[in-house]
């Protein structure tokens, strides 16, 4: 998808620093990290918005949780705990539409979300 950051993270015309690649689903470190631990996974595939999620996509859904999972276990937080996210359109604070699940950890964190 043109001028979609994360499509460019995923062809890798833009740089960033990535955590884990598999078949459908890369992570990556956020730029502006609002946590000790925030990881971004997202799909290779361009999804603009949850409410763009089809049948098909289920199984990279699933993939995509799995890997916050296997992040936070690699990183010794998994038993503290830890949050993940999916922001959804304006209300819901996306800002990057292509979708992508935060993984925050290494803190305590508050709820409920402002
Ligand atoms: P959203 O607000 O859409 O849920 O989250 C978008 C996230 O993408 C934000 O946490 C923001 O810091 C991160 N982000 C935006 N642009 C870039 C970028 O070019 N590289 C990386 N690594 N993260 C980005
Ligand atoms: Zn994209």
């Amino acid at each position: 998808m043109e001028d979609c950051i994360f499509c460019k993270i995923v062809a890798g015309e833009i740089p960033a620093t990535i955590v884990r690649e598999t078949d459908d689903v890369i992570a990556f470190e956020d730029l502006h990290p609002q946590a000790p631990h925030h990881v971004l996974i997202i799909p290779r595939r361009h999804i603009a918005t949850l409410n763009d999620l089809t049948a098909e996509d289920a199984e990279t859904v699933g993939n995509m949780a799995r890997v916050a999972a296997e992040i936070a276990a690699e990183r010794g937080f998994a038993e503290a705990g830890y949050r993940t996210v999916m922001n959804c359109n304006q209300q819901g604070g996306q800002t990057v539409y292509h979708i992508h699940m935060h993984l925050l950890g290494g803190r305590a964190l508050a709820w409920p979300p402002g």
